[in-house]
């Protein structure tokens, strides 16, 4: 039996990112069901940092990422993991009230937005259709080097002495006196402490280790990767919609991705598109741009895992020693990851936060919340 101090359970961005934070002060082990980190919502998403995106609530931890994100220590990377993407929220005239509610929604906190007329949203994506003529624009917003990111942080992790240990699915919890013992199929691992980062597998994770869930559930979302009849310019926005419908982006190559917005709830799973889905986006995507769709290149899905009132869920679960949860990262999960690593590793190592993170209330995320 092998010792740890803290024992990781999914190596995704969630679980990656807190290993890398913790590796410099405790011996930590990081497990993986997976050959590959990352093979679930990790390596699926769109790839965004998005401030308004998950609401007011979830914006303090993406706005607190961004600097790290953007200029991260030099023991991660000497580039940055982002590049300029604004994000043009789209509507037509019926959608002026809920243009309005949008910006009502963001005063305050300190996210840049602005609106735009017909003139400004042609001017950003050539080829709309003439009937979206309202916008609202967030310059900041950008896109997330997701795979250096992720590689980054289990980098630091084994540079720091920490173990990864990929095709290693937990498949057995127990505590005893004041250690877990954690099972998989090819060994038998200690620690006082076990972190539950499992993404969709989260509640079954806790159910294995006698811990009551906590309804955290994976919604599918697809993206098709098209070719359209235009050239798309590289430099375009990434576009939303006001009632969430649909969103695009440029891909290199004049391609794009498309998604239709889809949340399907589904049992945690090696997620597949469907048809429909793909149809859907093709179709609403054909709404909005006066351009063709040649081809769907290709398509995937992913699960964004929520808890019931779409916050995070970090913290010690109050019913069980030891027992840390780091789930429920819904669509935010890379861009919130350098706030929540920071926020859990403080909580776990029992140190003060991060400057950078010192300003959030980690009670707000706590699954206490939950257990109502
Ligand atoms: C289509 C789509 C678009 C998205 N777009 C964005 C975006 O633009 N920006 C953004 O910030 N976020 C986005 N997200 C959300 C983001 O991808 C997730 O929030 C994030 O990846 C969650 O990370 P995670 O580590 O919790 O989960 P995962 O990456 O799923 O990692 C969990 C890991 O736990 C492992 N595991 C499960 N059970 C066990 C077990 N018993 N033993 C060992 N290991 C186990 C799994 O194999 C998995 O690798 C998007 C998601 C999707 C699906």
């Amino acid at each position: 039996v092998t010792g740890f101090d803290v024992i990781i359970i999914g190596a995704g961005i969630a679980g990656s990112s807190l290993a890398a934070e913790l590796s410099g002060s405790h011996r930590v082990c990081l497990l993986e069901a997976e050959d590959q980190p990352g093979y679930h919502s990790t390596g699926r998403s769109n790839a965004l940092w998005h401030e308004t995106y998950g609401g007011p609530l979830i914006q303090p931890l993406t706005a607190a990422s961004r600097g790290w994100l953007d200029q991260p220590p030099l023991a991660y990377s000497e580039t940055s993991f982002l590049n300029a993407r604004p994000t043009l929220c789209i509507g037509q005239e019926e959608d002026a009230a809920a243009m309005d509610a949008f910006m009502a929604r963001f005063q305050g906190t300190g996210v840049a937005l602005s609106r735009l007329g017909a003139d400004g949203v042609r001017a950003m994506i050539p080829g709309v259709r003439p009937e979206w003529t309202m916008g609202i624009l967030e310059s900041a917003s950008a896109d997330i080097d997701v795979a250096a990111y992720h590689a980054a942080c289990l980098k630091m992790l084994r540079r720091s002495g920490g173990q990864v240990m990929t095709s290693s699915r937990v498949i057995g919890l127990s505590r005893e006196e004041k250690s877990w013992t954690v099972r998989t199929e090819k060994a038998e691992l200690r620690a006082p402490i076990i972190v539950n980062a499992a993404g969709g597998w989260a509640d079954d994770i806790a159910v294995m280790a006698g811990v009551a869930p906590l309804s955290i559930t994976p919604l599918r979302r697809t993206i098709a990767q098209i070719r359209v009849s235009a050239v798309v310019p590289q430099d375009m926005p990434m576009v939303t919609h006001i009632h969430g419908e649909f969103y695009f982006k440029p891909d290199g190559g004049g391609r794009l991705w498309v998604s239709p917005h889809d949340e399907h709830p589904t049992p945690a799973c090696d997620a597949a598109p469907e048809e429909l889905d793909i149809a859907i986006a093709v179709d609403r995507l054909e709404h909005v741009m006066d351009w063709a769709v040649q081809a769907v290149e290709t398509s995937w899905a992913g699960l964004r895992s929520f808890a019931p009132d779409r916050l995070p869920v970090v913290g010690f679960d109050a019913t069980s020693d030891g027992f840390f949860w780091c789930a429920g990262q819904g669509g935010f999960g890379i861009q919130t990851a350098p706030a929540l690593s920071k926020i859990c590793a403080a909580l776990i190592a029992r140190r003060p936060t991060d400057p950078n993170v010192a300003h959030i209330d980690p009670r707000l995320y706590a699954p206490r919340r939950l257990r109502a």
